[in-house]
């Protein structure tokens, strides 16, 4: 991964964002910014240098994270509140004006920061500035999330022997989580989710202890973490045969709807336009508004994250961005379809992510 280059992209944004400095308070975003993984930190970016401040928690961890990944930076281990703010405080002296991360910063710290760590500074609300570089994926992050996503396809596969008749929601996710684990994820990229039956209409259901019935559809969507970046994938899945033709026929429309999606994925074109591509298919069958839900999302070190794959998106794709397909109908009587999957965009198209097979019956 290329750490270093983002903070140099990072301070070519000052200009057009409206400010000298930037203070970035997301721990996430610190972490994209300099290999930090621990729970407590804020950066100050000036223009020629960086200061680092975090607590006694994690001094040697930030000293070794940050020279790992080639981040030159002043690091500071204030051991109270009030040491750390007076070194960020006294580094912020003559900067005229300092961007916040207007979006994480909650109504109480922007107080703190105006009235005690930058009284004379004017403080800059800043959009997406580093979200912005977020969204595109370097080679490192893409091959990140290609482990990510063979270590969930090689999971499903593990535990696809362990759905049949009679197995509970709960015993199935559990079983995914392990075999994630087993295969070198740091842990699931969210909670996973089964929905069996009427639950599967309901899109973002928690695994309960159900049993699963033959002839029932069984959405799973799930994903790994490997190295801090997620992988999101759906299948849906049944014992046996549909019990009615209604299902097998929503299944049908949802892995056509999520073909024509990633078929519509590439650098150049309009995220609404992959938004309508799926929808045009769902609607076509009568389903328009059994489709909950918006067709996709971005992933990288968050499971959801810019851009956002919708009707009313204003993105347009680039090759890095990393985004998802996932269509579904959802019917009260018959249960819900869903089909997924994470896809990295290229100049004429897009590369899969998630490769698990999408056939649906198991005998
Ligand atoms: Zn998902
Ligand atoms: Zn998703």
């Amino acid at each position: 991964m290329d750490v270093v280059g983002r903070m140099a992209r990072l301070r070519a944004g000052f200009d057009e964002a409206g400010c000298d400095a930037v203070l970035v308070t997301r721990m996430v975003n610190i972490r994209y910014l300099t290999g930090f993984t621990g729970s407590a930190a804020v950066l100050l970016v000036r223009p020629d240098d960086l200061l680092f401040v975090t607590d006694g928690r994690y001094g040697d961890q930030a000293a070794e994270q940050l020279a790992r990944a080639g981040v030159e930076a002043e690091i500071h281990v204030g051991r109270t509140s009030d040491e750390q703010r007076t070194t960020v405080a006294a580094r912020a002296v003559g900067i005229a004006r300092v961007g916040v991360e207007a979006e994480a910063v909650t109504w109480a710290q922007h107080r703190r920061f105006a009235a005690d760590w930058f009284p004379d500074t004017e403080l800059v609300p800043t959009e997406d500035l580093v979200g912005a570089l977020r969204r595109v994926k370097d080679a490192g992050e893409v091959d990140r999330m290609a482990r990510a996503g063979a270590v969930a396809d090689a999971a499903l596969a593990a535990c696809r022997s362990m759905l049949v008749d009679g197995v509970t929601e709960a015993d199935l996710a559990l079983a995914l989580d392990f075999a994630m684990r087993r295969r070198g994820a740091d842990g699931p990229s969210f909670e996973t989710i089964v929905a069996s039956g009427p639950n599967g209409a309901k899109p973002h259901h928690r695994p309960v202890d159900r049993r699963i019935e033959a002839g029932e559809l069984v959405v799973i969507d799930f994903g790994a973490l490997v190295d801090g970046y997620c992988s999101d994938m759906t299948r849906t899945l049944c014992v046996g045969q549909p019990s009615s033709a209604t299902a097998r026929r929503m299944v049908e429309v949802v892995a056509e709807s999520q073909r024509a999606g990633v078929a519509a994925v590439s650098g150049g074109t309009e995220a609404r336009v992959v938004d309508e591509a799926c929808r045009s298919v769902i609607a076509d069958a009568g389903w328009a508004d059994a489709f909950l839900h918006s067709t996709g999302h971005g992933v990288g070190l968050e499971i959801h994250e810019d851009p956002r794959v919708s009707s009313t998106s204003t993105d347009t794709l680039q090759p890095g961005y990393v985004v998802t397909v996932e269509p579904g109908v959802y019917l009260p009587e018959h249960g819900g379809v869903r089909i997924e999957d994470t896809v990295v965009v290229t100049p004429d198209g897009c590369r899969t992510l998630t490769n698990a097979p999408k056939d649906l019956v198991l005998t």
